[in-house]
């Protein structure tokens, strides 16, 4: 058996053991989302738990298994529902998981938790689904307990975004299956990258307001919102070196 942060792999023993020597616990929340033709479906799922990976290695930290399906893909910011393999979750549905899953660990005596968030339609769901834990675990009564939020993306520094888009950064919602996360696919897994598929068919133009039922027309075909050109597995290293290193002192600096 080998040694491993991922929860799940461990037998319960182990698991018990770490937690007693109070291991931060890292929630990857992900989403089963296209991304474009020229990516696979379960990016916002591997980033995360990539970076929880990383950082749980060296802060003796321990990562759950991550939540795959996200809250609902918006056209703005996800491309939307009208993609083949997309698989939407409600906001009600992704709090509740967000919530159990911080009350067991918090009742098995995990005091330190770090949400970390690859999804950008989860944002409100998480802050919500840890908000109904807090309600439910009662707040006066959780003094020992911390539990940090992050969207990976957040802590990427300016002066390296400055280097990844040299023209200038569209915007992080814009940046769905665009030059980021490709980037970051290419460092991590470029068996789930085929670029010779990208249609080049971005940047959106997106009305500033959303339209139900029927969405806005401008979600582009291939379902990138904006460019894939400028994609490489350096920058990709450069943006997780960013995430890693700044999330590992956060959670010294928050926990130790
Ligand atoms: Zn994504
Ligand atoms: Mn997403």
């Amino acid at each position: 058996m080998k040694d491993t942060v991922f929860l799940a792999e461990l037998p319960w023993p182990e698991a018990a053991k770490r937690i007693a020597a109070g291991a931060p616990v890292f929630l990857p929340l992900g989403a089963t989302e296209q991304h474009g033709r020229h990516m696979a479906m379960n990016v916002d799922v591997v980033i995360p738990t990539a970076i929880a990976e990383k950082v749980a290695g060296q802060v003796g930290g321990l990562v759950a298994p991550p939540i795959a399906y996200g809250n609902r893909s918006q056209p703005r910011t996800g491309g939307g529902p009208a993609f083949s393999g997309t698989i939407n979750i409600t906001a009600h549905t992704f709090s509740l998981l967000v919530k159990d899953v911080i009350c067991d660990l918090y009742r098995q005596k995990v005091r330190r938790i770090v949400v970390l968030n690859g999804h950008y339609e989860n944002i409100g769901p998480a802050i919500e689904g840890i908000e109904l834990a807090l309600d439910a675990l009662g707040r006066d009564r959780v003094g020992d307990l911390t539990i940090l939020r992050i969207d990976h993306w957040e802590l990427v520094r300016p002066e390296t975004l400055a280097k990844v888009f040299p023209d200038g950064y569209p915007g992080i919602e814009l940046e769905h299956a665009s030059v980021i996360e490709t980037s970051m696919m290419l460092a991590l897994r470029p068996d789930l990258v085929d670029l010779g598929k990208a249609l080049h068919d971005g940047p959106a133009q997106f009305r500033p307001y959303d339209r139900y039922p029927r969405p806005a027309e401008e979600v582009p075909p291939s379902g990138v919102l904006s460019l894939t050109e400028g994609s490489s597995a350096e920058k990709g290293r450069w943006l997780l070196a960013d995430c890693e290193t700044r999330i590992a002192e956060i959670v010294k600096s928050e926990f130790f």
